[in-house]
């Protein structure tokens, strides 16, 4: 059995792996990139690094990140996702090219019932060929999982593509 030393380990090495992939094939497109949980702000500070021409807004219901990875407040949506994110369909239409979800605690159940809650509303929110890469499984119609780039653990991360 994995320590959670492992566990922890995996799912950073995962995330990284699943985005820079995402980031790649996602290069050509112009739509938004949403990130979903800013938390200490690293995955955020990675796409800021490497994501570009295209707007990266942070979803997050309480700004308490690193300074150096702190998003400009007009790129902060800021409030529950289960609520912003219809708003956000209302305000942006399907235009997403990537979008990142790392919302979930230590609770795996918990995070699973939350997967399921916000799939639906993550899914019209994706452009045609747009990615989502989430550190938990997701529950989409009408999106197809992708297979893991190397370097990434199996269940440690998920990609999927519309
Ligand atoms: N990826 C981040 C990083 O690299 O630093 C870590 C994200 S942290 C695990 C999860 C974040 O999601 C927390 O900051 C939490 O406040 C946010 N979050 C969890 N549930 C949320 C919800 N329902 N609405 C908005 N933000 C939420």
């Amino acid at each position: 059995m994995s320590s959670r030393l492992d566990l922890f380990i995996d799912r950073m090495v995962s995330q990284r792996a699943c985005l820079d992939f995402a980031i790649s094939e996602t290069a050509a497109m112009t739509g938004p990139v949403f990130e979903l949980g800013l938390g200490n702000g690293r995955t955020y500070h990675h796409m800021r690094r490497y994501v570009e021409n295209r707007d990266i807004y942070v979803f997050e219901r309480a700004v308490a990140s690193h300074p150096d990875s702190t998003p400009p407040e007009d790129k902060v949506i800021l409030g529950d996702v289960r609520e912003t994110l219809p708003q956000s369909l209302e305000r942006f239409g399907p235009v997403a090219s990537l979008v990142h979800a790392d919302l979930g605690g230590h609770n795996r159940e918990k995070n699973d019932i939350f997967a399921r809650f916000v799939s639906p509303l993550i899914e019209p929110l994706m452009a045609p060929s747009g990615l989502m890469v989430s550190s938990d499984r997701m529950y989409f119609d009408t999106l197809t999982e992708v297979a893991l780039p190397e370097g990434a653990v199996e269940e440690r991360c998920f990609i999927y593509r519309r």
